[in-house]
């Protein structure tokens, strides 16, 4: 490709729109063009790196035996309501009428109609283990869309979907799809690690997200050196909290004392009370909608004071994704207290018309001579024992791991690094099968349910996270395997029929006949633009052509980040291949 035919606007100055410095590269490198937020057009270059991505992942799934298929991105709303996603997920759908009213998803991800397509067409054991992808469109109307393609409103995504006869066979195809995950990041260059993610509502052992470090990343990610342990945040689990819980034993009932003005841990944390965040109970209530045909139901939440809660956790306890904080006057109207004022004695939880659920972190387990709010309005209690005075429905690991805590299983102190989610591998069991009928005769010519798992990646967002990842001053690294173009030709004049211009032309027709794909930066340019250009759209290597030079009969070669080096025209090929060859073995 010839520069001046390409279509490459690279901009001096960042965008104010660009937030982090991989959405700034994508808009000064000229990847891609923001339409508005969230929605992004690819420019031919980024497309030519979008393309590599996918063909990466092409053929990793293929090789572990998966399909490809494209599905509808326009979908019946009805398959919403048959999962009860229309409900939990109802918050990222977008939603669409046509001229009879009738209402359709846009493609989120696609569960709904892969299962669908399952339980019309697998009818025996001997059409699995079956693995259906697609590479395609995706839309969700996410709260705070940001960071360019990394929370877009559309993006890409690789959604894979497997079928299995069992368990045991399901596992198979989990592992085999981890792994494929594991060369795909590899394969461009990211450094990634695989991290234990939340099952939430569907539950289960079996899921994990493949992290890239990266300081603007939107995860935690909680580990230990041993490199025995690491898992999202929202599944992280430790030896619990480094401050025990307080076992003293005070008093023999809980006593009420007047707390004016004091709603907050803090509050009370401060003078005159000095009463630690560890020696708290935290009283939160929460409104949640167990299921679609439920009704809302005030769930209280028990936390040490030090602590905070961790949603994803509580999701998995309570079994739904549907729930918000109680407002303050829903709060009021329960316990004639204010959110400030909450309490965890059961005395003062429970009026002759309430009781309420109550669940309780285990750090409080035992926990004695706790302070709590009373339910009622500038007073709390002290001397409450959780035993004696707190009635718990259920205990469970509700809290959010703090780092320096230790690991369960090493006993080393645990460490918080953000990290961006590029892939998401989870074991779905029958979740989608039963509501779909998604179903095989066996061996013995039994009915059973399929078992799935189902598998992402978002392309659009591992193609930033390269960007996040290699960078320098100048602008993007490509990693030659997703590199829009391997090789960048730079003369430094453009002379029709100079010396400089036959060397470039020739040395572009031999490298292209060796397979080879090369930009030649022929517009008549200052160097110092066109180097700055090729550095800042981030080429592997750099063949600059100069006058001077070539009078030695030399051009030069430069590895991106590396060091510039003279070498023979004749040897020009060789040693651009050479390189080539390095980077495909070290990257
Ligand atoms: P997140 O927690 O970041 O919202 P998710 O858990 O909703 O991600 P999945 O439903 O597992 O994501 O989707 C699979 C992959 O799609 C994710 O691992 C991520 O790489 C990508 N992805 C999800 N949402 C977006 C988005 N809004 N923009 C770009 N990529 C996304
Ligand atoms: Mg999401």
């Amino acid at each position: 490709m010839r520069w001046s035919r390409s279509f490459i606007p690279t901009l001096k100055e960042s965008p104010a729109e660009a937030e982090i410095l991989s959405h700034k590269l994508l808009l000064r490198a000229g990847v891609v063009r923001r339409l508005t937020g969230g929605l992004y057009t690819f420019l031919p270059l980024g497309l030519r790196v979008l393309r590599k991505i996918e063909g990466i992942i092409r053929e990793e799934i293929s090789s572990v035996g998966g399909l490809e298929v494209l599905m509808p991105a326009l979908q019946p709303s009805e398959i919403w309501h048959q999962s009860g996603r229309y409900e939990t997920a109802s918050g990222v759908l977008y939603k669409a009428r046509d001229r009879s009213n009738k209402e359709w998803v846009l493609s989120p991800t696609a569960e709904e109609v892969i299962t669908t397509l399952a339980a019309g067409e697998i009818s025996s054991y001997r059409q699995m283990p079956l693995n259906f992808f697609q590479v395609s469109v995706k839309f969700r109307d996410e709260i705070r869309p940001r960071f360019g393609l990394m929370r877009a409103k559309e993006f890409i995504m690789k959604d894979a979907y497997s079928f299995d006869c069992s368990d045991e066979a399901a596992t198979i195809s989990y592992r085999k799809m981890f792994a494929a995950y594991q060369r795909i990041f590899n394969r461009c260059g990211l450094i990634n690690f695989p991290v234990e993610a939340d099952t939430g509502v569907i539950g289960g052992s079996h899921s994990h997200e493949f992290m890239v470090p990266a300081e603007t990343g939107e995860n935690d990610v909680v580990y230990c050196d041993s490199g025995q342990y690491a898992a999202n945040i929202e599944k992280a689990t430790s030896a619990g909290p480094l401050e025990p819980a307080s076992k003293s034993e005070t008093g023999d009932a809980p006593e009420k004392f007047y707390t004016p003005g004091v709603t907050s841990i803090e509050g009370l944390r401060a003078a005159p009370f000095n009463v630690s965040g560890s020696q708290q109970i935290k009283t939160l209530i929460f409104m949640v909608k167990p299921s679609v045909a439920d009704a809302t139901k005030a769930v209280v939440v028990l936390l040490r004071g030090d602590d905070q809660l961790n949603e994803a956790k509580f999701a998995g306890l309570v079994g739904s994704t549907v729930f918000r904080p109680a407002t303050g006057d829903e709060i009021f109207s329960m316990l004639n207290a204010h959110p400030g004022s909450l309490g965890a004695v059961t005395s003062t939880l429970s009026t002759s018309s309430l009781t309420l659920t109550v669940l309780a972190d285990e750090a409080l387990r035992g926990a004695r001579g706790m302070t709590t709010g009373a339910n009622e309005d500038g007073f709390h209690l002290r001397h409450v024992n959780m035993d004696r005075d707190v009635l718990v429905t259920c205990w469970g690991d509700l809290r959010t791991v703090k780092a320096g805590e230790l690991c369960v299983s090493t006993g080393k102190p645990l460490k918080i690094q953000r990290a961006i989610e590029v892939g998401h591998v989870f074991k779905l069991g029958t979740k989608y099968s039963e509501k779909f009928n998604a179903r095989f005769l066996d061996a013995e010519g039994k009915s059973q349910l399929c078992v799935m798992g189902c598998y992402g990646i978002g392309v659009t967002r591992t193609l930033q996270a390269i960007i996040e990842q290699s960078n320098d001053k100048d602008g993007i690294i490509w990693p030659l395997a997703v590199a829009p173009y391997a090789v960048c030709i730079t003369p430094l004049s453009v002379v029709p029929g100079s010396a400089v211009m036959q060397t470039a032309e020739r040395l572009y027709t031999e490298l292209t006949a060796a397979g080879v794909e090369v930009m030649l930066d022929d517009r008549d340019d200052r160097p110092g633009v066109k180097f700055k250009d090729a550095d800042l759209v981030g080429f592997p290597i750099r063949l600059g052509i100069g006058e001077k030079s070539l009078a030695k009969g030399e051009v030069e070669l430069k590895p991106r980040g590396g060091v510039l080096q003279a070498v023979k025209v004749e040897d020009a090929v060789k040693q651009v291949l050479a390189v080539i060859a390095a980077k495909t073995l070290s990257e």
